[in-house]
């Protein structure tokens, strides 16, 4: 099912935190971040765009085997809500990333996310109405906390000085769905993606505050 907002983390209580990662897979960025918290029992999301997911079948299978959940990013990770856009090219930009999800153990229904969050009450009637959308998938899943890695690495700046800012993006709120990116999905600026690194920079920083991790809310999973 399809909600006319995005969904956020409003029932999750204090002191825990719904981790999710945009724009992967990327080789080997988004598998050494998996491990990293699977290795402290901590469950991420992964919404994955679906052109780099059929290039790199073996990281999603990876991921569920790590205990992580997969999530749906849209085949190209175009602006869903777009005037140029009819709504068939909008289904299938959902629709196409499906059976590799799938075959790689996803659970359906899938969780999905909007790039750039760009969604409107037209498309959560237009996927409503398919069949097939209406019951594979469910969202879209919104964030609560962003502490803006993209930006970080646009602007050249430290692991350091992002995971300072994510810290205290997570402080003022205390509880939510945290967004991060595992790959940059602008081509030009890809390769100054450090999120791993500010990774091992934030967990501890969190755990040694007493925040716990959790899997997305359960209105998502329960759709
Ligand atoms: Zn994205």
């Amino acid at each position: 099912m399809w909600s006319e907002r995005p969904l956020c983390g409003v029932g999750i209580p204090d002191g825990q935190l719904c981790l999710t990662f945009d724009d992967g897979p990327a080789h080997p960025a988004t598998l050494e971040i998996a491990r990293y918290l699977a290795d402290r029992q901590i469950p991420a999301t992964f919404f994955v765009v679906g052109d780099e997911a059929a290039k790199h079948r073996e990281t999603l299978c990876a991921l569920i085997d790590l205990g992580h959940t997969l999530g749906n990013h849209t085949r190209s990770h175009t602006r869903l809500t777009a005037s140029t856009t009819t709504d068939n090219w909008a289904i299938e930009e959902v629709l196409a990333p499906e059976r590799t999800l799938l075959e790689a153990g996803a659970q359906t229904p899938i969780p999905f996310r909007a790039p750039y969050g760009a969604w409107n009450r037209r498309l959560a009637y237009v996927f409503n109405n398919d069949r097939r959308l209406r019951e594979s998938h469910s969202g879209p899943v919104g964030w609560d906390i962003d502490g803006e890695d993209h930006r970080c690495w646009r602007e050249g700046r430290s692991p350091e000085d992002c995971a300072r800012h994510y810290l205290a993006a997570i402080e003022s709120r205390r509880s939510g769905i945290v967004l991060f990116h595992d790959r940059t999905a602008d081509a030009e600026k890809r390769a100054g993606n450090r999120t791993g690194e500010m990774l091992r920079l934030l967990i501890p920083q969190l755990q040694a505050r007493g925040y716990g991790f959790t899997g997305l809310p359960r209105p998502v999973s329960l759709q």
